[in-house]
Parts: structure tokens; sequence; C-alpha cells
């Protein structure tokens, strides 16, 4: 005879609880997570607003983007997953509060505290941002560690798988929001209006997707073309070693990165100018302006050396 099964995993129940002890725990996790998060999201939010468009400053301007990731943020996306949040985790702290008759302690020091040490929980590989700590916790933030405070009472709840469903798909949509996907820049739309002139729109594709479409115009693309296309061209532009490794690897052709700089030392490819990044961005020079510069070279030099090296090898 089997007793009663977790609503969440299906493994057996405990006595008197409707949630087995592995999901309350995943639960609580999460919940725990929720003020670090918030903080991470506050942080590319406002590096979103910093990132307005820059003027080209002198000399000539930044290589063109070529088909390399980098991440999108929507910053109403971000409101919306905010919002999400505190339907679900305030709507669960009020209602599992009601039914232990008390009232969820927000605003008392001792949850205030807890969910500020919680904030500290960053990623690695993050800073914590001095500005973003010194906020005044929020009542999500303070909900949600007052229910980690109640995993007992979680537990023995009778709607608790779907507290638990609820508050996972709230924060699975937060880290989203701090972390998005990767998704691919292809480039610039290059259909032509009536009059001639390209639509210009950025071009985006989801990771590993085949095809994407025009946000802008509707014109649809196989993303392999793109890519190919946004190849073309590229053999006479100037890169760093960095960038070269990655775009030798996406032609096909890899090289260790000890062997190009052994090239470079060789003078088998030669340097044609310095990359340079200030406030204005990034953008090639003829000249060192700071001792952060990096030599750049033309990546048709690397592609032959390197078409040459592969046939010797052969
Ligand atoms: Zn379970
Ligand atoms: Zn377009």
């Amino acid at each position: 005879m089997t007793g009663p099964l977790c609503g969440e995993c299906g493994r057996p129940l405990g006595d008197g609880v409707t949630l087995c002890k592995e999901c309350v725990g995943n639960l609580i996790e999460q919940l725990a997570d929720v003020p670090a998060l918030l903080a991470e999201l506050a942080i590319v939010r406002a590096g979103l607003a910093r990132s307005g468009p820059r003027s080209s400053g002198a000399g000539r301007p930044a290589e063109p983007p070529l088909p390399v990731r980098l991440d999108g943020r929507d910053r109403r996306a971000g409101e919306r997953v905010v919002l999400r949040l505190e339907t679900a985790v305030i709507g669960w702290a009020r209602a599992l509060a009601e039914d232990l008759h008390v009232c969820p302690a927000v605003g008392t020091a001792y949850l205030v505290d807890l969910t500020q040490e919680r904030r500290l929980a960053f990623r690695a590989d993050r800073r914590p941002d001095a500005a973003a700590l010194a906020e005044p916790a929020t009542p999500v933030e303070q909900c949600a560690i007052w229910l980690t405070r109640h995993r007992r009472e979680i537990a023995r709840h009778e709607a608790a798988p779907e507290l638990a469903r609820e508050v996972a798909a709230a924060v699975r949509g937060l880290r989203r929001a701090v972390a998005p996907p990767p998704r691919e820049y292809l480039g610039l739309c290059p259909r032509k209006d009536d009059a001639g002139q390209p639509c210009g729109h950025e071009l985006w594709a989801e990771d590993r997707a085949v095809q994407t479409v025009c946000r802008r115009c509707g014109a649809p693309y196989v993303v392999a073309e793109l890519k190919s296309a946004a190849l073309t061209g590229a053999e006479d532009r100037h890169y760093s070693v960095a960038d070269l490794l990655r775009l030798l690897t996406e032609l096909g052709h890899p090289v260790p990165r000890s062997t190009l700089y052994r090239w470079a030392q060789q003078r088998r490819i030669a340097p044609r100018g310095w990359q340079h990044t200030d406030e204005r961005g990034t953008r090639i020079t003829d000249h060192q302006i700071s001792p952060e510069d990096r030599q750049v070279y033309r990546l048709g030099d690397a592609l032959a050396v390197a078409r040459k090296e592969g046939a010797e090898a052969v």
C-alpha cells in the first residue's frame, strides 16, 4: 500500500505534510535568494540606464559588431518579473500568516536585519553594490525571508504545492531577468525599403535558434546565413588577439593562444594599430594612448597564416 505522494515531485509524503522535505528545501532556497537576486536586478537596471548611445570620439570608430554573444536586457520585462514575484511571495506570506493567526513581521528590526544579510549572498563573480545594499529592505524581500522561517508550517499547509509552484515560477523569472539566457547578435537588418534605405534594426537570435525575424520590418532570416554574411568583409577589419582567437575558431581555424602570440612576435602577422577604450567607447587608433591599449591585427592576415599552417600540418 502506498501513502500520499508529494504534489510536486511524487515522492512519498510523511505524516501530515503536503509537500516533501526536498521540495520544501528547494522552495526555502529560492525564497532565501530573493533579496540577493533583487539587488542584482537593481544593478542590472542601473547599468542599463547608464549605457546610453555613445558619441564617437576622435580617431576611427570602433569596428562594426560581429556575431558574438551579448546580453540583451529588457527593462519592462524586469518590472513584470518583480510584480509577479510580489504577487506570489507577499500573497502567500499573507495567506500563511492568516492561517497561523499572526502578522508577517515586516518592518521589525529582526526581519530587516535577516533580509539585509541575505542581500550579501551575491553570485561569487559579482561585487555587491554598496548603494543597492543600503536601500531599505522591501516588503517582498522581507516576506520571502519571513516565509523561509516557516519551513514546517509550509510543509503542512494544504496549498503548499501551489505555493511552491507559484514562487518557483516567479523566482525563475527573476533569475532570467538578472542573467538572461544567451542571445546572439547578428548585425543590422540589411533589408531595403522602397526608397532603397536599409532597415538597420538590430537582429538577434535566441541561443541555438535556426531562424530569426527582424523585430522592426518582419524580414525573416536564416541564422547561419546571417553569420556567414557578417563574416564576409571581416577579413579587412582589425582585432585584438583575444577577438582573433574567437573569430578564427568561428571560422573553422582554431589556433592556440600561444601560437597566435608567437606569430605576432615573429611578425608573421603585423600589428595594424591599437585598440583603445575610454568613456566614449572602443576604437582603433594608429598609436598607443594608454598602457592598457592592445595591438590589433588584420583578421585576413591571421587567417592566411592559419590556413597555411593548417595545410602544412595535413
Ligand atoms: Zn516533493
Ligand atoms: Zn528589418
